[in-house]
């Protein structure tokens, strides 16, 4: 693993910490470290709400990303408070959608490896053909 993954692991987990914000709602199970291309480290928290209405830390970390006009990512890790937690296959389609060149985007998995968001997503859902 490169010392930029290092950094990444290390600030998702720090961020990481199950909390509780209110009888129906939960945030920080997992969060999110990214790297863009242009450098920037970016950065959020899973919600947790009843009825399926929350989401990942990883939309969390591309808001804040976005805020700064950025969408080409680098790098990104997701983890709880003890391990490396692997991007569900919603996120990587939302990864893709933001910019083409996110298919080369390297992600951290929990066995140390890294593989990119286009050999964890092979096959994109098939929106142009709608
Ligand atoms: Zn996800």
């Amino acid at each position: 693993m490169d010392k930029e993954f290092d950094v990444l692991k290390e600030v998702a987990k720090k961020l990481a910490g199950d909390t509780v914000v209110s009888k129906y709602v939960r945030c920080g199970h997992v969060a999110c470290a990214l790297l863009t291309s242009n450098g920037n480290v970016y950065t959020g928290v899973s919600i947790n709400a009843k009825c399926g209405i929350g989401f990942c830390a990883e939309h969390s970390a591309i808001a804040d990303m976005l805020k700064a006009g950025e969408s080409k990512i680098s790098k990104i890790v997701s983890s709880s408070e003890s391990s490396v937690v692997v991007s569900c296959g919603r996120c990587l389609e939302f990864i893709r959608q933001l910019d083409e060149d996110n298919v080369n985007t390297k992600i951290l998995l929990s066995t140390g490896e890294t593989k990119t968001v286009g050999e964890l997503l092979p096959v994109r859902w098939n929106i142009d053909e709608l």
